[in-house]
């Protein structure tokens, strides 16, 4: 069994006591495909130590997210470009818009989003969307910019079965972890209505742990217990989620 974690802190420092263990456990365990959003330049070092490191598990993106659009954005997205044209990355992200944390910051979150999508389809990447208390202005933006160009995923989607479908719409698809299996998660009211050659999974890690480990610092093997819960969900035994999920990661990454 192959299972992809398309979105991983692995460089938080969550995990500095027992990284390296903690990476290998998941491994042992089939979870072996890592793919590792960035969030500003000051994670960058840490991100391609990571590659060094594991050479084979580890898909490196590249990307300001949303809650890291401040003054200073215009150079943070220079170092995109920059890494961009330096390195080799798997995607743009985690890019969009988030309104739960700061919604003054939207013109200029609007501004690095739009910029970050130019760049993804110059380079023919896929786009990791971060959309928080934001869909309205996450979908405007796709809607100008949609097209055979534009293509990725909607990570931690939490919305509804609408929005489900007009992000499907657009060409993305739907990044499935750890609140599927929370009681009031809702997504897991519905997704049997949404095809899984939409789906992928993640951990999001070391956030949003799955039940039962809800609240803990959450690690790349819990991802097993999202594989439990879709298989349930779906009625296919939890090596087709698997299959299903990796094969739908590759169509998005390319690797
Ligand atoms: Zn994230």
């Amino acid at each position: 069994m192959i299972i992809t974690d398309t979105h991983t802190h692995l460089y938080s420092d969550a995990f500095d006591v027992d990284r390296e263990e903690m990476i290998q456990r998941a491994i042992d365990a089939g979870v072996s495909r890592f793919f590792i959003p960035a969030i500003d330049s000051t994670h960058t070092g840490h991100m391609l130590e990571l590659k060094r490191n594991f050479p084979d598990h580890m898909f490196l993106m590249s990307g300001l997210h949303p809650t890291s659009v401040k003054d200073n954005y215009k150079e943070e997205l220079l170092h995109v470009e920059q890494q961009l044209s330096q390195n080799k990355y798997y995607a743009i992200g985690e890019i969009g818009i988030d309104l739960y944390w700061d919604r003054s910051t939207l013109t200029i979150q609007q501004d690095a989003f739009r910029q970050q999508i130019k760049w993804a389809k110059s380079y023919k990447l896929p786009i990791v969307i971060h959309c928080r208390e934001a869909f309205d202005e996450v979908f405007a933006i796709l809607e100008e910019e949609k097209g055979d160009d534009l293509f990725g995923l909607f990570h931690c989607f939490t919305g509804t079965l609408e929005q489900a479908q007009q992000a499907i719409s657009y060409n993305m698809k739907l990044g499935i972890g750890g609140v599927v299996t929370f009681k009031n998660g809702k997504i897991d009211k519905f997704l049997k209505e949404i095809d899984l050659k939409h789906i992928v999974l993640e951990t999001d890690s070391p956030y949003l742990a799955p039940t039962p480990y809800r609240g803990k610092r959450n690690e790349s093997v819990y991802i097993l217990k999202v594989v439990e819960k879709l298989s349930d969900i779906y009625q296919v035994s939890e090596e087709d989620i698997a299959a299903i999920t990796t094969q739908n990661s590759k169509a998005i990454f390319g690797i």
